[in-house]
């Protein structure tokens, strides 16, 4: 009998760890506490528009990492093509348009033209390094290195923001650099799934159900059980259920809820504590007629704001004739810990599309703001890269695997949640098939 294994939570990571397992042949139980799939990727039907969690940008589309899962459980996601990828940037009062690709930089006016040289220069610069080199360096130091012209680095935090760590003297150049390095190889850098995240949500549940795993919603584990160092199974609705192995998907900051801190080393404890994650606020927009015809985002860095219109190029997401508006402030996890200070940034945000669309609000039919301490699992600053971060296979309970945004895996946001599931599929079927030889 091949052992099974136990996943808690429904989000991207659990549903791909569940999907590449249950799919090589290895019986799963997926135990997730929502009603619905999808943890920060969830995705809801509202008077006939769809709605992601925010907005849901999928980096690198066929190349990236959630096609990636799809295709190793043989499918794959159908995108909706962007006819106009022109993004812009909100800076200094005006929209000004985002470069797409290298060439573009010596026209963009986002910066002085004196200064694009040096920017091309310092862009040449940054795709010819070795992302290793930078991981534990600060983006601008990498910059400083190069140019000390001020309007390079205002830009340089925009991509930083690409990993969603504008903050250009703590977010790692090392990731900035992988994620420039992808996005130059990748076909399409951003490409969304018709239907939103949700279609990636349900082609994993159905792979995972079609292949005899088990998906139990709206069921919460309590507890993490243990016997003699090793893990035997998690008690959920006061029922012990048991498993070979386990694999915990939610944001490491949070797995303390679940097992004793005894079980590990102090180091681990505080590690896990104290990872920083990104925090932020975000509005979707139902309005009933269409206020902008951009198919790009909208990016400013003074505040952090991310904005769209998905319905502009998925029609499927919005009722015809009217349009899915979606808005995304990034707030420092240190100022959100303070209650307040992310019910202002709602405040805030609201300003903000108020100054850039006037109209906006006479045209609002419902809107769903919500606040987030934690957005991505990880602030990918220097100290916290996927070098940094702990492994999937946990040192101190050999049967316990992490998954998820927060685990080593490659990239930013939900990437990682994807990429660790298909570096953690092949640990845990080595792990079973040695515990089984051992028996
Ligand atoms: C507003 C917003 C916008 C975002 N935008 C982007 C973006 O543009 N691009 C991008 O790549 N990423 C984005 N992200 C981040 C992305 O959503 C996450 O990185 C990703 O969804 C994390 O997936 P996960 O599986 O690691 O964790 P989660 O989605 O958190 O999954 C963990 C699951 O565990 C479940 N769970 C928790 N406790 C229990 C329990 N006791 N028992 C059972 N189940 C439990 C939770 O309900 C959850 O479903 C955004 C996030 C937010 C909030």
């Amino acid at each position: 009998m091949r052992g099974n294994v136990i996943i808690i939570g429904g989000g991207f990571g659990g549903l791909s760890a569940g999907a590449l397992l249950s799919k090589s042949g290895i019986p799963v139980t997926l135990f997730e506490s929502d009603t619905v799939l999808g943890g920060r990727a969830k995705c809801i039907e509202k008077e006939g528009y769809i709605v992601d969690l925010g907005l849901h940008a999928n980096r690198f589309g066929d190349d990236g990492p959630a096609a990636r899962v799809l295709k190793m459980v043989g499918q794959a996601i159908t995108f909706a093509h962007k006819k106009d990828r022109t993004s812009y940037v909100y800076q200094d009062g005006k929209l000004i348009k985002r470069p797409n690709a290298i060439e573009d930089f010596l026209q963009t006016e986002l910066v002085p033209e004196e200064s694009r040289q040096a920017l091309l220069q310092t862009v040449f610069a940054m795709v010819a390094e070795d992302p290793a080199d930078w991981y534990e360096k600060a983006l601008l130091q990498f910059v400083e290195q190069h140019t000390q012209d001020e309007h390079v680095k205002r830009f340089f935090r925009l991509l930083g923001f690409t990993i969603i760590a504008p903050d250009i003297e703590t977010a790692s150049a090392g990731e900035v650099i992988s994620f420039i390095k992808n996005a130059q190889m990748a076909k399409e850098p951003l490409a969304e799934p018709v239907g939103g995240a949700k279609q990636i949500i349900d082609k994993l549940e159905s792979v995972i159900r079609s292949t005899g795993g088990e998906i139990k919603t709206g069921t919460r584990v309590e507890r993490i059980e243990l016997q003699d160092g090793k893990a035997i199974g998690v008690t959920a609705g006061g029922r012990l259920y048991t498993a070979s192995a386990i694999v915990f998907t939610p944001p490491i900051q949070h797995l303390f809820q679940f097992i004793k801190k005894d079980y590990f080393s102090p180091d681990f404890v505080s590690y896990a504590e104290n990872l920083e994650p990104t925090s932020g606020v975000s509005i979707d927009f139902g309005l009933r007629k269409p206020v902008a015809d951009m198919e790009g985002n909208i990016i400013c860095l003074d505040p952090v704001v991310l904005g769209s219109f998905p319905s502009n190029y998925d029609s499927t997401l919005a009722p015809a004739g009217k349009q899915l508006s979606t808005w995304l402030m990034v707030v420092p996890y240190a100022e959100a810990k303070k209650g307040p200070t992310l019910k202002n940034a709602l405040d805030s945000l609201r300003d903000f599309i108020r100054n850039l669309y006037p109209t906006f609000f006479d045209n609002v039919e419902w809107e769903r703001p919500l606040a987030y301490l934690i957005l991505d699992g990880v602030h990918l600053k220097v100290g916290q890269t996927r070098k940094d971060r702990h492994s999937i296979q946990s040192p101190h309970v050999r049967n316990l695997f992490f998954v998820g945004d927060t685990a080593q895996g490659d990239g930013c946001s939900g990437d990682i949640a994807f990429d660790s599931a298909t570096k953690a599929a092949p640990m845990i079927q080595d792990y079973l098939a040695t515990a089984r030889n051992q028996l």
